[in-house]
C-alpha cells in the first residue's frame, strides 16, 4: 500500500479537475490530482472552448500560445431549417478578447492545463489512478484509496474535490442525494472522413435526429442525436438504415458512409442531466459533471466546469494556501455561487433539445419551422443574447488571484 498526503486532492483530470488543480497550485496550494486513465486521448468528450474559458487564459496571458494549437473558429452558429438559414447564437459582440467558439480536441486542452500546471511546484498529477472509494473519519471524509498499477494507494487530504465526472465514483460513495432531469436525447458519436476544403453545416435536424458535423481536420466528427431511449429501435432498424438516415440529412455523405461498416465503429452515449442536492460534505466538495452532469447540448459542459474550477480556487484558495480543511460555510459558498447558473442552464439545455424534436416522430423539422427558430429570424437581436448564455453563461468567473 502507497501512501501519499497532501492538502487538496483532486479526483478526475478532466476540465474540472485540472483547471482547479492548475488556479490552486498557482495560489502556492499542494494538490495532487488522481486520473484514472493513462492519457487524455478519448474521445466523445466534446471539443468546444467557450469565450470565457478563453478569457481566462487570457487573464492567465497564456492565451497567445494557447492559439498556437490547431483548431477551428466558430463566430456564430447558423443551422438550415426548411431550407432556409438561421442564425440563433452569434458571439461576435461579445466583449471579449476571442469572441468565439474554438474546436478544439479536448486532449489538446488537458495537455495545455497540465504543461501550464507542472510549472507549479505545488502541483503533481497521477495518471493510472483510479480512485475506487473515499476514507472517512466520523462524518469527515479525509482521503481517498485508489488503484494504480502497481497495487493500491492511500491518499490522506484536507479537502477532496470530486471532478470525476457524470459516473462519479466519489459522489456515489459519499451517498450524496442526486436530482434528476430527463434529457431529451442520446447521443451516436462516429467518425467520417472530410475532403479537403470541404464544408458542411454545423447541424442539421431530420425526423426524430439531429446530425452534428465537427471539423476534425481529416475526418468529421459526427454526433447523431436521438430521443432518449430509442438506440435499440435504432439498433434493430440496422446499420443500413442509419447509414440511409445519415444521407437524408447530409447526401454529400453518401460516398462514404460505408465507412460505418460495424456497429463497433458507433459510440453510444446516454445522455444524462441531474445535479446534486448539496454538492458538499465535512472535506468534500463535487464541481463539474459530478455536481451535475451536463447534457450536450450547447456545448456548454466544459464551460461549466471550468467555471466551477475557478470560484473553487477563488473562494477556498486562501484556505488551502494556508493547510487548512476548509471549512463547510466555503464549500457552501461554493455550491451557492455555482448552483443557480447550473439550473438555469440545465432547464434550457432540456428544453431547448426537447422543442426540437417534432411530437409525431414521423413529421420534417426541415420542412417546417420550429417556432422558436421562427422567432430568431423576426428578431435577429436574439441571436446576441443566446451568444451570451452559450459563449459566457451565467455569473462569469474571474480567477481573483
Ligand atoms: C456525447 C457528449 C458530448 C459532449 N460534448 C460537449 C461539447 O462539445 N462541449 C462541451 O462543453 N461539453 C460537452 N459535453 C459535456 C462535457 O463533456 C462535460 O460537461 C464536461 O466534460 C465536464 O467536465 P468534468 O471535468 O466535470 O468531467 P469529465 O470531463 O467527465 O472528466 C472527469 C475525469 O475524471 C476521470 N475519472 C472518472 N472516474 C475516476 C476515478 N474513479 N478515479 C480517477 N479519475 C476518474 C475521467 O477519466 C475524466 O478524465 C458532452 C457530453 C456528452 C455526453
Amino acid at each position: 500500500m502507497r501512501k501519499e498526503e497532501t492538502i487538496c486532492c483532486i479526483v478526475g483530470g478532466g476540465p474540472a479537475g485540472l483547471v482547479a488543480g492548475l488556479l490552486l497550485a498557482r495560489q502556492g496550494a499542494d494538490v495532487l490530482v488522481l486520473e484514472k486513465h493513462g492519457d487524455f486521448l478519448r474521445d466523445f468528450r466534446g471539443d468546444t472552448i467557450h469565450p470565457s474559458t478563453l478569457e481566462l487564459l487570457h487573464e492567465l496571458g497564456w492565451i497567445d500560445e494557447f492559439l498556437q494549437l490547431p483548431h477551428t473558429k466558430m463566430t456564430h452558429v447558423t443551422v438550415e431549417m426548411a431550407g432556409a438559414p438561421v442564425t440563433f447564437a452569434d458571439f461576435r459582440r461579445l466583449r471579449v478578447r476571442c469572441p468565439y467558439v474554438a474546436f478544439m480536441p479536448q486532449w489538446d486542452f488537458l495537455d495545455f492545463l497540465t504543461n501550464k500546471a507542472r510549472a507549479y511546484r505545488g502541483f503533481r498529477l497521477m495518471m493510472n489512478a483510479e480512485v475506487t472509494e473515499l476514507m472517512e473519519d466520523a462524518d469527515h471524509v479525509v482521503g481517498v484509496r485508489a488503484r494504480i498499477p502497481e497495487g493500491q494507494l492511500e491518499v490522506r487530504a484536507r479537502l477532496v474535490l470530486g471532478a470525476d465526472g457524470r459516473h462519479s465514483i466519489v459522489r456515489r460513495s459519499a451517498n450524496m442525494e442526486v436530482v434528476k432531469n430527463s434529457p431529451p436525447m442520446d447521443v451516436l458519436w462516429f467518425r467520417l472522413s472530410r475532403r479537403p476544403g470541404e464544408e458542411f453545416t454545423f447541424f442539421r435536424p431530420g425526423r426524430g435526429r439531429v446530425l452534428i458535423c465537427i471539423n476534425r481536420g481529416e475526418y468529421w466528427q459526427m454526433a447523431y442525436v436521438i430521443p432518449s431511449g430509442q438506440f435499440d429501435a435504432v439498433k434493430a432498424a440496422g446499420l443500413d438504415t442509419l447509414r440511409s438516415n445519415i444521407v437524408e440529412l447530409f447526401p454529400q455523405l453518401a460516398d462514404r458512409v460505408e465507412e460505418l461498416g460495424e456497429w463497433d465503429d458507433v459510440r453510444f452515449l446516454r445522455v444524462s442531466v441531474d445535479r446534486l442536492r448539496r454538492w458538499f460534505r465535512p472535506g468534500l466538495l463535487c464541481i463539474g459533471d459530478a455536481a451535475h452532469a451536463m447534457s450536450p447540448a450547447g456545448g456548454v459542459g466544459i464551460n461549466l466546469a471550468v467555471q466551477d474550477a475557478v470560484a473553487t480556487a477563488n473562494i477556498l484558495g486562501p484556505s488551502l494556501r494556508r493547510g487548512d480543511s476548509p471549512p463547510v460555510q466555503e464549500l457552501r459558498r461554493v455550491q451557492r455561487r455555482r448552483e443557480f447558473p447550473t439550473r438555469v442552464t440545465q432547464a434550457v439545455q432540456v428544453r431547448a433539445f426537447r422543442g426540437l424534436y417534432p411530437k409525431d416522430l414521423r413529421d420534417d423539422p426541415s420542412l417546417h419551422m420550429p417556432f422558436g427558430f421562427r422567432l430568431f429570424r423576426r428578431l435577429p437581436p436574439l441571436r446576441h443574447l443566446t451568444g451570451r448564455f452559450i459563449g459566457i453563461g451565467i455569473r462569469p468567473e474571474h480567477k481573483r488571484r
